[in-house]
């Protein structure tokens, strides 16, 4: 089978299995299976595709349109200009988080940092890195996020400035009061009873991700109760959030020492998150 064939016959079987987009997808798991760039498969259309990267490549084709997302067959997935490892079990980081990091870094010039619920540790990762003198602190409940992450800062040198936690709450951060110059957190925020209506692809990521308890606001609650104490005077506390109802949600129940800066849209426009700041 030539490359050109394997391409076309690869995105008819995504298109038939419901995948969204199966020509980009097509190319991205072509590229995955025969080892090639999409510059070498371009330019070659008429080169063999070896029997050993067609049977890797059908066998990942199948995977997928059975719903299993993407970037876990791929293993790695690009956050904010970073490839990072992704893991079953563990939250594929998002387009709509970078928008996150993004306002995290308009508020954090540097100091320490609570990435609470870090999954992939991209959203630590990525400050990190943008703030070579930050140490931050990246916890999560969930044990295979806590070794994903682990890779992820090994790879970008940054596992010296950050503690790795496992936490159930909030509450057993080893956090000294007045300590955290910002608290960055995607906590689950799907309401439990919208989890089975979500895409098929979102349901092969853990649960302890994503629910957020019976209004989404579970972990959001912990988090606020448990801050006020922990930030500095003029200290940040960013979340993410599901949607602008959710956000308004959060600036009516944050206690009185957090003063709301605002709510922030992503790239389609979507609230997507909330600031504090700790008065
Ligand atoms: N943004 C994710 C989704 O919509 C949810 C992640 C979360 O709950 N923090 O699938």
């Amino acid at each position: 089978m030539t490359l050109r064939e394997a391409r076309l016959l690869l995105r008819a079987i995504l298109s038939k299995g419901g995948v969204d987009s199966p020509g980009r997808e097509a190319d991205i798991l072509l590229s995955a299976g025969a080892k090639l760039t999409s510059a070498e498969i371009f330019s070659r259309p008429d080169a063999l595709l070896p029997p050993s990267a067609a049977d890797r490549l059908f066998a990942l084709a199948r995977k997928r349109v059975e719903g299993k997302p993407l970037q876990y067959l791929l293993g790695e997935w690009e956050f904010y200009g970073r490839a990072l490892g992704v893991a079953e079990n563990v939250l594929i980081p998002r387009p709509e988080t970078e928008t996150v990091v993004d306002k995290a870094l308009e508020v954090f010039s540097g100091g320490t940092f609570l990435d609470w619920g870090t999954g992939t540790g991209c959203i630590a990762l990525s400050l990190l890195l943008h703030r070579p003198t930050a140490r931050g602190i990246a916890a999560d409940i969930n044990p295979a996020a806590l070794s994903t992450a682990w890779k992820n800062l090994g790879r970008y040198g940054c596992l010296g400035r950050t503690l790795l936690w496992h936490s159930r709450t909030p509450g057993d951060i080893p956090c000294p009061e007045g300590s955290l110059d910002l608290l960055v957190s995607n906590p689950p925020y799907i309401p439990a009873s919208a989890l089975p209506s979500l895409q098929r692809e979102v349901r092969h990521e853990p649960r302890t991700a994503l629910d957020g308890g019976p209004d989404g606001l579970a972990c959001y609650r912990m988090l606020l109760a448990w801050c006020p104490q922990r930030m500095k005077m003029g200290g940040r506390v960013l979340f993410e959030v599901g949607d602008g109802d959710q956000a308004e949600r959060l600036r009516e129940i944050a206690p009185t020492s957090l003063k709301c800066s605002g709510i922030f849209l992503d790239l389609q426009n979507k609230p997507r998150s909330i600031l504090w700041i700790r008065v």
